[in-house]
């Protein structure tokens, strides 16, 4: 059951809502990279890393990991680059399956040294969860926002693992998430267990408990009471918790539904058709005005779970926690472009906005190579895959992610067929490229296009 929560209080309601977070300095950044490690610290990346080599040293003192920050943004990258089949070349010119899968056998967030018997049945991964919430937090808020559950499909052993018979996907971790209507996560917590019911209340799954706490001692006719006395009948109470006034209202429609508001309560009541089985015909029923609010800007993690759907990492691993890390990944990259798309409606067209998929590829691309040296081999020009397949705008060159400009590992070489250069105005067809961005650029006594395209 759903919840909506309004976290300031107003006493207006917006007619339509409108979503007001952005980043501190918008324009200060378009890269989808930086809005991804916005979210994604390099502080976490740095503790993972810690830990990680840490843990290989606890499994054999004599074969040490080694892994460094870039390469565990390399890693993250790869993983998203595994969502999207076709990157294989990308991946390779990144790093060896091999090192991917040591750092993988070994990728930890927590010392384990330091669990405690019966402690946190999340320890594993409990660092990485408590930073991604840091970050989720600092985004400016949304006027509405709504409690749901998300499923993490897993169906591997885990004690934490539910069945919700209402999700498509029936087995996995269960994440509450406070979102707004857009899908952008306030707050999460993955549930370890059942979380008790209120005094008063009746248990109304575990996202509804987690609401009711904040309105303990206030209780409702009981559900039988309220089917007596017909469809349409509600309750109002109103309590305050930290000086904020909550207004609880429970409605019978065909079954009971509790909400809870800072803002709206139960006036105006509003009427609603609906068909009556019974009479066979269709009636009027009264509907509090939390209901009607409440279904305009419910719906947000819906909208998150499919998008996050359309490209999921799908790594298998026999780690019931790094199920749950590659989630928290994809969770994070899906947040980060609802982010950019937000700054970007009121700076550019729709048309030159990056859909998903491309901002993945770009994020993915960045975390692989931007100052890092690839991954060389044999007979094989690395990083030669770049996406050159530009569908969108002029072919004039618009720098599309920071890694040309890195300084880090851009070598002339000549290739077989001849190109025209990629520096805007320029006309030169020519056979000299680069090795990183795999794009045709002059080198010639004339011009010098390759070292004015690194600086561009
Ligand atoms: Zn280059
Ligand atoms: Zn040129």
């Amino acid at each position: 059951m759903n919840k909506l929560i309004q976290v300031k209080t107003k006493k207006t309601i917006p007619p339509v809502p409108q979503w007001r977070g952005s980043l501190p300095e918008p324009s200060d950044t378009t890269e989808p990279v930086d809005y991804f490690r916005h979210l994604f610290h390099i502080e976490i990346i740095e503790e993972v890393v810690r830990q990680t080599n840490l843990y290989a040293l606890q499994r054999d003192v004599s074969r040490p990991l080694n892994v460094t920050v870039a390469e565990m943004e390399q890693f993250i990258g790869v993983c998203f680059y595994m969502s999207i089949h076709v990157l294989v070349e990308m991946v390779a010119s990144t790093m060896s399956l091999n090192r991917w899968e040591n750092i993988k056998r070994n990728l930890h967030f927590a010392d384990n040294n330091n669990q405690v018997p019966g402690g946190d049945k999340l320890f594993k991964v409990r660092p990485l969860l408590d930073f991604l919430n840091d970050s989720f937090r600092g985004i400016p808020m949304d006027e509405m926002l709504c409690v749901d559950e998300q499923m993490v499909p897993f169906k591997g052993k885990s004690q934490l693992k539910q069945y919700i018979p209402m999700k498509p996907k029936r087995w996995g971790y269960k994440i509450f998430i406070l979102a707004d209507q857009h899908g952008i996560v306030y707050n999460f917590d993955v549930y370890t267990g059942s979380i008790q019911p209120c005094p008063g209340f009746p248990d109304i799954s575990a996202s509804g408990n987690i609401v009711q706490g904040r309105l303990a001692g206030c209780t409702f006719m009981d559900d039988q009471a309220m089917k007596a006395k017909g469809r349409g009948t509600h309750e109002e109470k109103m309590a305050s918790h930290n000086g904020v006034n909550l207004f609880a209202v429970k409605w019978f429609d065909n079954r009971p539904v509790t909400l809870l508001s800072t803002f709206v309560a139960a006036k105006p009541t509003t009427q609603v058709l609906r068909w009556d089985k019974k009479k066979k015909e269709v009636v009027h029923v009264s509907r509090p005005n939390v209901v009607a609010v409440y279904n305009k800007s419910m719906g947000g993690v819906d909208l998150l779970d499919s998008l996050i759907a359309l490209y999921r990492t799908k790594i298998r691993s026999k780690k019931w926690y790094q199920r749950i890390v590659f989630h928290m990944l994809d969770l994070t990259l899906v947040q980060a472009w609802l982010l950019y798309r937000g700054d970007c409606q009121s700076q550019m067209p729709e048309n030159v906005q990056l859909p998903l998929l491309d901002f993945k590829i770009q994020v993915a691309k960045c975390l692989c190579m931007e100052n890092k040296v690839s991954n060389k081999r044999k007979g094989r020009p690395s990083h030669a895959v770049v996406v050159e397949k530009n569908k969108r705008g002029p072919q004039s060159f618009v720098p599309q992610d920071p890694v040309h400009r890195d300084r880090t590992d851009h070598w002339p070489v000549h290739s077989p067929e001849k190109g025209r250069c990629k520096v805007p105005g320029c006309k030169g067809i020519v056979r000299s490229r680069c090795s990183k961005c795999a794009v045709f650029l002059c080198f010639t006594a004339e011009r010098n296009c390759f070292v004015d395209f690194h600086k561009a």
